[in-house]
Parts: structure tokens; C-alpha cells; sequence
């Protein structure tokens, strides 16, 4: 895909039009060149990627975010690279979650032999974490999906775990996941998460892992970082991309989609992908229908994530390995991996990159979030870091665009299709299982269904 400025945009040219360059929006592009369409992918900002990017900081390459890339062997995200990629991306596995909790460190018990050992609790607590382990493991979708409705802890306590550690640890665990605090996360996706499934498990299998332990879970970091990735997608996509190209209107006449608006210049197009925020989408729709106005008014109270990530280069290898690590306690709890351990490339020859990130504290200014990520327990956990800092970098942003709460789940997603014929929507907050790149993938593979079997 190359880049052309507006003025020299020819409409004819294209097969789909896509808004928005998110995730969602170049992986759809990305599947829609294999069918041998031409696109053509106007973005709001001077980047492509969206949210899914990385950039250089004094030498050091970091992404937007900390970014790793869950079921990296067998999850919808890296099935479709694997499809539409030649070769596909490299990506390094970590080797495991290690939870911080004061002075012990647990992982997450994968068998009962493992929770009967679980360091970060009492034999009351284990026995605790058994049962309601054994009770995620063996449930099947369809009971999760009865609890739809209720938040994770609402569903705890239903079942009656007290234990703090335990809820702590779960609430961490489940950060990635829904972005959200545990009074809020949706039990259906926590349950979902926590099974590490989005099909229905043999119960034979379900007792064996239990039993025994599952080597299911992995989790990597590409190399080549988010970037890299990025450019790796563009590159593959047949079409042309616009950058600082604000769409902003979909007209839809009909009931179908005849083109968009962008800085004043109508480009004309029967098929139109959407991949714009759905909270934006009230504004950009131009429809006469009420069905349209109102559905898109509907699904536009989507509540974000929010992160915010704290990069630090240090000027010697303090960390030096590939455990994703989570500091529960002391509070707030954060996640820290060292990047460099991954991909050396993403620092200079010597030093360390090291990522932690935490849940976005709302109201609060965010030089003290800053501080308290340096503090509570780094320095004692990990010594050495602070003391050598050789650049320092926070971001703050969305990280998806619909918190996993209820209301918001994967079975609460509008997408692919829309009231009008001919306007597909993509993204995180429009549809799809799983969460982060996972979703964007399974959203781009269910607008490219629904475009095959409407062609
Ligand atoms: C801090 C952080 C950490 C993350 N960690 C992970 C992780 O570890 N693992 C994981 O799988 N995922 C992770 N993610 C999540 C993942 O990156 C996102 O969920 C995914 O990239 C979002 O894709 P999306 O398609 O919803 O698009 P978005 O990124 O929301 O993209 C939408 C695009 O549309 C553009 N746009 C908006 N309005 C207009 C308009 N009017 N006209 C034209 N363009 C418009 C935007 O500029 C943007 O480019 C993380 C994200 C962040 C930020």
C-alpha cells in the first residue's frame, strides 16, 4: 500500500473504501488484497495503526503501549497473520506469569498439584482457589454465557470466595483482559479468560487439564515490535492510504451507502468499511432513516479502556529475562516486562528496555501515576532500575474501545453489518472474542465473511 495525498485521489480506482486505520482496518485490508481487491484507507492521523503502533525515543524503540501478543500460537490474531503473511511475523514466547504479592511470587496453578502449592496463600486459601479453579475449568460457554450480566466479583461472591489474595491476583490476571477493576469486568469474559477458551472443551479434556496441568497458554512479543508488525501489514495490502484524511460524513442514500466526505472532497463508493470509534459514528452517519440514526446512536456509549505505560531505557541489563511480571502487591498493581530480553534490537547494544503498565487512574494527576509505578515496591522487587535510568517515557490512551463489562461483552457487539447496505463496521468496540489484537482480528475476519457472501 502507498501513500497519496488526497488531491490525487482517483475513486474509480478502488473496490473498498476503508476509514480508519486501526487494527480492525488494516487487517481487513490485509484479507480483502488476498481476494485481489484494491482498497484505499483514509486515516484521521498522521500514522497508520491506530492505537497499534511504535515509535523511537532516544534510541530505544517502544510501542504504543505494553503489546504482546496472547495465544500467540493458536489465537485468531497471529491464525491471520499466519494466513495473509508470507512468512509470517516471528514472535518470542515468555515464560510464564509470575504475581507479586508483598514478599511471595506465584504463578498461575495450571493443575490442583500446583494449587496445592500455591505460595501466595494458606492451605484455606488453596483449597479456596481449587474449587473455584476446578469450577472455571470445568464450566462450559453456555453456563458462562448465564452470567452475562453480572460483574466478576458479583459472580465471586456468589460463589463464595472471600479470600483477598485470591481476588487480588484474579483482579491483576485479568487487567489485560478487560481493562477494567474486578467490581466492574464482566464475569462472562472473566470466566472465558481465566478458562483461556472461546470453544467448548471436551469435559475429558477440561478434567485432564485440570488434573495435570494445560501447556495451552502462550504469549510472545513480535520481533520487529508493533511497528514492525504495522509495516509488515501495509506493505502486503493492495490499495493506497491517506494520511491526515478526517472522514467526515458516511452518506448513505436508499438504504445504501454511496461514499464519504473527507476535508470537503466526496469520494464515491458502494462498499464502504468502517473502523472509526462506533462513539464517533452518530456524527459522521448522514441518514435520513430513523433505523440507522437510532442504531448508531445506540452503540455509541461504548466505554474505553484506559492505560498508561511507563518506558524506561536503562543503561545496563537490570531485569534480563522473558517473565511477565505483575506486581500486586504493594498496590496499584503493574505489569513489568523487559523488551530488550525479547528483541535486543529495541535497545542499544548494553541496555535494557523495560515496560510497566497499570490501569489509568481517573482524576489523577498523572506525574503521581508515574511515581507510583516508580515506587510502591520496584525498587525493592527489582533493584537497580530506578537507579538507572537512561530515558523515561509515559504514554496514556485507550487501549480498546470497549471495556470487557457488562453491556459490553462479545455477546453485546453490533457488528459486521449495519443498517445500511453496503456500510460494514470493524474494531474492537464492533465485534469479536477475545480482547485487544485478538478482537481486531476476529472483527476484520467477520467483515471479510460478510463481504465474500454479499458479493
Ligand atoms: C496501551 C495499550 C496496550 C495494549 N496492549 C495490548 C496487548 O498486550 N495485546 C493485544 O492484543 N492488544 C493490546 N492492545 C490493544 C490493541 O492494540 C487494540 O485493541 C487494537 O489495536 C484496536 O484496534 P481497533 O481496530 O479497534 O482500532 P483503533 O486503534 O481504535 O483504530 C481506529 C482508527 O480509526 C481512526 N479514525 C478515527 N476516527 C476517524 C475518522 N473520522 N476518519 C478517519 N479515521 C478515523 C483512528 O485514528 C484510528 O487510526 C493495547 C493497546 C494499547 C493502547
Amino acid at each position: 500500500m502507498k501513500e497519496k495525498s488526497l488531491d490525487r485521489v482517483d475513486e474509480s480506482e478502488y473496490d473498498v473504501v476503508i476509514a480508519g486505520s486501526g487494527a480492525g482496518g488494516l487487517l481487513t485490508a490485509l484479507g480483502l488484497s488476498e481476494d485481489g481487491k484494491r482498497v484505499l484507507v483514509l486515516e484521521k492521523e498522521n500514522h497508520l495503526g491506530g492505537v497499534w503502533y511504535g515509535y523511537n525515543v532516544d534510541g530505544y524503540r517502544v510501542d504504543q503501549g505494553l503489546h504482546v501478543i496472547t495465544r500467540a500460537k493458536r489465537g485468531p490474531f497471529s491464525r491471520f497473520l499466519r494466513k495473509y503473511l508470507r512468512p509470517p511475523p516471528e514472535i518470542v514466547l515468555h515464560e510464564g506469569w509470575y504475581f507479586r504479592v508483598n514478599d511471595r511470587v506465584g504463578t498461575i496453578p495450571s493443575s490442583v498439584a500446583d494449587g496445592l502449592r500455591w505460595p501466595l496463600t494458606g492451605m484455606v486459601g488453596r483449597l479456596s482457589l481449587i474449587r473455584i479453579g476446578a469450577r472455571i475449568k470445568m464450566m462450559k460457554l453456555r453456563e458462562m454465557r448465564t452470567y452475562q450480566h453480572l460483574t466478576f466479583i458479583e459472580y465471586l461472591r456468589m460463589k463464595g470466595v472471600t479470600n483477598q489474595t485470591i481476588m487480588d491476583v484474579m483482579e491483576s490476571a485479568l487487567y489485560l483482559a478487560a481493562g477494567v477493576p474486578i467490581e466492574q469486568a464482566s464475569a462472562y469474559e472473566a470466566l472465558r479468560t481465566l478458562k483461556d477458551t472461546d470453544k467448548e472443551t471436551p469435559k475429558i479434556r477440561s478434567l485432564k487439564n485440570l488434573l495435570f496441568g494445560s501447556q495451552d497458554y502462550d504469549e510472545g512479543v513480535a520481533i520487529g515490535g508493533m511497528q514492525g508488525l504495522v509495516n509488515r501489514v501495509v506493505s502486503a495490502i493492495n490499495g493506497d492510504y491517506v494520511l491526515n484524511a478526517p472522514v467526515e460524513r458516511i452518506t448513505e442514500r436508499e438504504s445504501r451507502v454511496t461514499g464519504l466526505t473527507v476535508r470537503g472532497k466526496e469520494i464515491r463508493n458502494s462498499k464502504i468499511v468502517s473502523n472509526i470509534p462506533l462513539w464517533s459514528l452518530p456524527n459522521i452517519i448522514d441518514s435520513k432513516r430513523t433505523e440507522v440514526t437510532s442504531f448508531f446512536q445506540n452503540w455509541s456509549h461504548m466505554r474505553p479502556t484506559k492505560g498508561v505505560t511507563l518506558w524506561l531505557g536503562l543503561d545496563k541489563v537490570i531485569i534480563g529475562d522473558r517473565k511477565s511480571r505483575v506486581i500486586v502487591h504493594p498496590t496499584p498493581s503493574r505489569w513489568v516486562l523487559s523488551l530488550s530480553s525479547f528483541d535486543p534490537s529495541c535497545a542499544p547494544d548494553g541496555k535494557e528496555l523495560v515496560a510497566i503498565a497499570m490501569i489509568f487512574i481517573e482524576g489523577k494527576p498523572i506525574d503521581e501515576q508515574v511515581q507510583m509505578m516508580k515506587g510502591n515496591g520496584l525498587s525493592t522487587y527489582h533493584p537497580g532500575i530506578v537507579d538507572h535510568i537512561d530515558m523515561e517515557h509515559v504514554q496514556v490512551s485507550y487501549a480498546t474501545r470497549a471495556a470487557l463489562m457488562p453491556g459490553q461483552t462479545a455477546l453485546d457487539r453490533p457488528g459486521p453489518r449495519t443498517p445500511v447496505a453496503g456500510l460494514y463496521i470493524v474494531g474492537t468496540d464492533t465485534a469479536g472474542e477475545g480482547v485487544g489484537l485478538q478482537q481486531a482480528a476476529n472483527s476484520a475476519e467477520g467483515v471479510l465473511a460478510a463481504l465474500r457472501s454479499d458479493n
